[in-house]
């Protein structure tokens, strides 16, 4: 549903150039990863995509479509964000009243049966029991909570969807079923995915093709598969051997 196309896109904080000049091209539903050290520069592209940020220079094309200038919510974008930014005094799910799961929805004015249908949908599709819907974010494990931010974010079909590290706070074993969970949901949903993490071993299980970053510009950009066999440079090179783990390829 969206092809995403960014042109030399630039974007300073002061003297600080967090994105320089970067050129991306994101086929319709590909899951894309931004893969990098802390500071790369990877937050800052994704949040440009959303419209959280303005760019300095450049600019960025849906299908086509010059976004540069529209408002978040003008783009139909979807982003779970790394502290996944749930309401904490709101339960998870309220049929009666404004909650995490529920918001969009009641804000569009939906029909409260037509809420109450989809959220049981989403609730499946992304594993949250109905026990969890009376509590509050504080009273969920990160996992738990991931879910619900997942599911708050598809309740309406994004165009492009956006994730930021939201695995960062996963304890191993969650992980390796986070990402299968993931994965398949990109595959249900069937919408463009850009991913962004410093761990490389999730962005190998995850991604069809990987952006490495490195201080605002992109190293190298190509199938996880690729990028193994044939590092473009040291940094490349030195960042998957720093890694220590090595891929059935
Ligand atoms: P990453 O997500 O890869 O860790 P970021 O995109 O968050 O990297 O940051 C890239 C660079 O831009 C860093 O040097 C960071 O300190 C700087 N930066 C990011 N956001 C801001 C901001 N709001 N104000 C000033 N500097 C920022
Ligand atoms: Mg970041």
């Amino acid at each position: 549903m969206a092809e995403i196309l960014v042109e030399n896109l630039t974007k300073r904080y002061g003297s600080v150039v967090a994105v320089n000049q970067v050129n991306l091209s994101i086929k319709d539903k590909e899951f894309f990863t931004l893969l990098g050290p802390s500071g790369a520069g990877k937050t800052t592209v994704l949040r440009l995509i959303a419209g959280l940020e303005k760019p300095d220079e450049g600019e960025i094309f849906f299908d086509g479509e010059n976004v540069t200038n529209l408002l978040p919510n003008e783009r139909k974008v979807k982003m779970v964000f790394q502290d996944f930014a749930l309401w904490p005094h709101m339960q998870v799910y309220d049929r009666d009243r404004y909650s995490n799961l529920n918001f969009g929805l009641r804000i569009r004015k939906w029909l409260t049966e037509d809420i109450e249908q989809k959220v049981s949908e989403v609730a499946q599709k992304v594993g949250i029991k109905k026990e969890l819907f009376s509590r509050r974010p504080g009273e969920l494990s990160q996992g738990e909570k991931q879910r619900v931010a997942i599911g708050r974010s598809i309740t309406t079909t994004p165009r492009v969807f956006l994730m930021d590290d939201p695995m960062t706070n996963l304890d191993p074993q969650s992980k390796l079923k986070v990402r299968k969970e993931i994965r398949k949901l990109h595959q249900d949903l069937e919408t463009t995915t850009i991913y962004v993490t410093h761990n490389l071993p999730d962005a190998m299980a995850m991604s069809d093709r990987i952006a490495v970053m490195r201080e605002g510009v992109f190293e190298q950009i190509n199938t996880p598969k690729n990028i193994y066999r044939f590092p473009k440079n040291d940094f490349v090179r030195d960042f998957f051997e720093s890694a220590k783990v090595s891929f059935d390829f």
